[in-house]
């Protein structure tokens, strides 16, 4: 069929549409004038319609080069001095993702860590030192042959994750060029000049990168490399620009300037669009819009399943900065405030003032509604910088996951645990303010607890502040599996439970979230979590305690009616994962939650699990 023909007799009409984009996908790339249909992978939902800004990064120069003996130590300076710039690059990553949308900061934050610790003590740096020494290299080949030789042993690894595989050679990949970029003194991307409402095209696009878009300035991105499962793909769909990763040739076809109508739900990038094109995109823009303003009127929806039970959403914060965010999603109230951002970029300690202003300002900020606030959660993979206020021990100890981190650091230095008690008694009586307790294991922990908290009121109340009659409740977060199967113990010292399902899946698993070699086992549907959390659920009901899940899994739509089923009323989540949560609890009947979710506990194999899950869910967004 000839296209020429089909664009200009075919294409205006609606019925032939579907044939016209088929037809213009062959198109061939030699004309630039053409409207061009290029597929790649759908990564983030939406449709952008604007000027292409193609951007790509120019490569560091570095061949191949051997140094003299006398210049090995040099290079190994070099190294060293490439390695601190690449840290304070990263470190200032990581204080620029505290803009970001939680979701967008909470998968970023993982890789960055990550890369810090490649940066450490890692196969790469020691690998590339001794090549530098053994093989009299240069500082950028010795990294560049190192990452290569680590990639090259990741990829050729026996494991059916294929995507987890090059994802993980690509992050070796990726530290190997910024230490190569800083040691030849290459600039790094600017994305600076993208106009506003660009579609931003580039060969490849890092995570790094992608942190620092502005998804109220960029309209959509589109990279010949890349896929659905990294890094990158999981940044764009958390800061919410329609995005098409892996279309490969698309670089080398765009002009910048060219019209694009970009659909990141269809995977397809059309440049230069043809009148028909032209609509169909601003059709699928309305469409879009249209179900986003759907979940939008979800907001003043309640949340109540199809046969009249209420489930409270509530929101996770992480920085104040958030909170806009957690009034636009409708969140109820916030479940878990984690305190850590406080505590983090700094050298010394927040003092009780400096907390109370901080808390006085959430609490004051969510009114009647109950505002959750967990003490510090310090240690295990939360390394903070402030290592210099002698807060925790510098390394951790051996396995920091399981040594002094979040209630037992805290009852190791009752002080900290004392300032932050008495900076959110202070606020209590301005709001709803409950207080949550990280990583206890322990009935004693917690007793241990609320009699530093006991005694903290007292002394409040003496020195004459104002304090609620009743003093906030004191919950515990179950996180660990001790903690899970001591959760009737635990309840009798407790006012609340919050179940943590990411330490939970970590700790029972023996799987580190953070961990790329092992992130596949990494599996909240796995039946010793759900079995864990069971207990601990029907623990605190015997007791009419409340229960809620605060960790990642609240925020799945597709893993509510399964919660729902195990008796779970109060989710937590990042907030923009609300109104889906919420659109999947109002489809739900209790009944049929409770059924189901008997039969998946008599599961023991996680792959049936995930399959009875997703058929289940299937099942309702079809209903919903
Ligand atoms: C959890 O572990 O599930 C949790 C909510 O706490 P955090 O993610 O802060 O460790
Ligand atoms: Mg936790």
């Amino acid at each position: 069929m000839k296209t020429e023909k089909l664009e200009a007799k075919g294409a205006e009409r609606s019925a032939d549409r579907a044939a016209a984009a088929e037809a213009t996908r062959r198109v061939p790339v030699r004309s630039k004038v053409r409207e061009q249909v290029i597929r790649g992978i759908p990564v983030a939902p939406g449709i952008a319609i604007g000027p292409v800004y193609d951007t790509t990064e120019i490569p560091a120069e570095a061949p191949r080069r051997t140094v003299p003996p006398e210049q090995a130590e040099a290079e190994k300076g070099r190294l060293a001095d490439s390695v601190a710039l690449s840290r304070k690059q990263l470190g200032k990553l990581k204080t620029r993702l505290l803009v970001l949308p939680e979701e967008a900061q909470e998968e970023l934050a993982p890789l960055l860590d990550a890369y810090v610790l490649m940066l450490g003590n890692s196969r790469l740096l020691r690998g590339a030192r001794k090549r530098i020494e053994g093989e009299l290299l240069s500082a950028e080949t010795a990294v560049l042959d190192e990452a290569e030789a680590i990639a090259a042993a990741i990829l050729a690894a026996k494991d059916d994750d294929k995507a987890g595989l090059y994802r993980r050679a690509q992050e070796v990949r990726e530290i190997a060029r910024r230490l190569t970029r800083n040691l030849t003194a290459t600039p790094f991307r600017s994305l600076k000049g993208v106009p506003e409402g660009a579609i931003l095209v580039a060969e490849e696009l890092t995570p790094a990168d992608a942190a620092l878009l502005d998804p109220a300035r960029i309209a959509g991105v589109a990279t010949d490399e890349g896929g659905a499962d990294g890094h990158t793909a999981i940044m764009l769909r958390a800061l919410g620009i329609p995005s098409v990763l892996g279309a490969s040739g698309l670089s080398e076809s765009v002009a910048r300037g060219d019209q694009a109508v970009l659909d990141g739900s269809a995977g397809t990038i059309v440049l230069r669009p043809g009148p028909a094109a032209l609509e169909r995109g601003r059709e699928a823009l309305a469409a879009f819009a249209r179900e986003r303003t759907k979940l939008g009127k979800l907001r003043r929806l309640p949340a109540v399943t199809t046969d009249g039970e209420p489930v409270e959403l509530m929101a996770n914060l992480e920085i104040p900065a958030e909170l806009p965010l957690i009034a636009q999603a409708g969140a109820q109230g916030i479940g878990l405030l984690r305190t850590e951002f406080l505590f983090m970029n700094r050298e010394d300690l927040p003092d009780e003032e400096a907390q109370l202003a901080a808390y006085g300002e959430v609490v004051e900020a969510m009114g009647e509604d109950p505002v959750t606030i967990r003490v510090l959660d310090w240690g295990g993979e939360k390394d903070m910088e402030a290592h210099a206020s002698g807060i925790a021990p510098t390394h951790g100890g051996p396995n920091p996951a399981l040594g002094l981190r979040g209630l037992r650091l805290l009852l190791k230095r009752p002080e900290l645990l004392e300032a932050q008690f008495a900076a959110i008694l202070r606020v209590a009586e301005r709001g709803n303010v409950r207080i949550l307790l990280p990583l206890v294991t322990n009935p004693s922990e917690v007793k241990q607890a609320r009699e530093i908290y006991e005694r903290v009121a007292r002394r409040l109340r003496r020195r004459g502040e104002r304090l609620p009659e009743a003093l906030p409740d004191l919950g515990v977060m179950i996180e660990t599996p001790g903690a899970a199967l001591a959760a009737d113990a635990i309840a009798l010292e407790a006012d609340f439970f919050a179940i943590g399902t990411n330490d939970l899946a970590m700790y029972t698993l023996a799987v580190d979230r953070a961990e790329a070699e092992v992130s596949h086992l990494y599996d909240p549907l796995h039946p010793a979590v759900l079995r864990l959390m069971q207990f601990a659920t029907e623990a605190a009901l015997r007791l009419r305690m409340p229960v809620s899940v605060c960790g990642e899994m609240a925020g799945n739509p597709r893993l509510v009616p399964l919660l729902l089923g195990l008796g779970i009323r109060s989710l937590s989540m990042n907030a923009s994962a609300i109104p889906r949560v919420k659109q999947a609890v109002r489809a739900l009947d209790i009944a049929d939650c409770a059924r189901f979710a008997r039969r998946v506990m008599e599961q023991s194999d996680p792959a049936r699990i995930h399959g009875l899950v997703m058929g289940f869910a299937e099942g309702v967004s079809e209903r919903a």
